[in-house]
């Protein structure tokens, strides 16, 4: 799973030069982009996703499993991404890199488990 940008994006770029894997890029037409491949969630390098922190837009960068969720559990996943941008406020003021990944890595699996099950 990796993070991916949005159609919310409005370009502003500032995500471009934080990325420590040089996962983003900017296409022909002005279009940023996330190279799943590349993308590590910043993972030993900062305690926090830095396209997501950076991002003056709200839901610009996400994790990639937001954008296949089925409309049904909307209720379900706006909760989820309450509890996500929570503890993500929470901890891009305290620097808890193990703690975060813990947490990244337990909605991960729970995540995946039930894209399977669909
Ligand atoms: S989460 Fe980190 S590694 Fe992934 S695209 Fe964003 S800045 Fe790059
Ligand atoms: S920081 Fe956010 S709005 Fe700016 S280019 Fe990156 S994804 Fe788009």
């Amino acid at each position: 799973m990796s993070y991916v940008i949005s159609d919310n994006c409005i370009a502003c770029g500032s995500c471009l030069s934080q990325c420590p894997t040089g996962a983003i890029s900017q296409n022909d037409n002005g279009k940023f982009a996330i190279d799943p491949n590349a993308c590590n969630h910043c993972v030993g390098f900062y305690g926090v996703p830095q396209c997501m922190s950076v991002c003056p837009t709200k839901d610009s960068c996400s994790p990639s499993l937001a954008s296949v969720i089925p409309a049904t559990e909307g209720k379900y996943w706006d909760r989820w991404f309450g509890t996500y941008e929570h503890l993500t406020a929470r901890l891009q003021a305290k620097q808890e890199t193990r703690y975060w990944q813990n947490w990244f890595d337990v909605y991960s699996e729970k995540l995946e488990r039930l894209m399977v099950s669909h």
